[in-house]
């Protein structure tokens, strides 16, 4: 199963990996990103996957 990676100087808490995974990834009040799970989910990897390719700032990865 892949963990998921936050690279928190590069995120600037937009939130559109939110808007593609929102079972997976929250921006919070503070637009602080906080991660709904740290593993990827069953189900969600395909979302999940385009989440980490469409964060801007390429904050996100995958890690085995
Ligand atoms: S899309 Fe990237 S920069 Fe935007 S909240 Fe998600 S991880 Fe942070």
């Amino acid at each position: 199963m892949m963990k998921i990676v936050v690279d928190r100087a590069r995120c600037t808490g937009i939130g559109i990996c939110e808007a593609i995974a929102p079972t997976v990834f929250e921006v919070d009040d503070d637009g602080g990103l906080v991660l709904l799970s740290q593993l990827v989910p069953h189900g969600v990897a395909a979302e999940v996957a385009e989440a980490v390719e469409g964060c801007p700032t390429l904050a996100l990865r995958l890690e085995p």
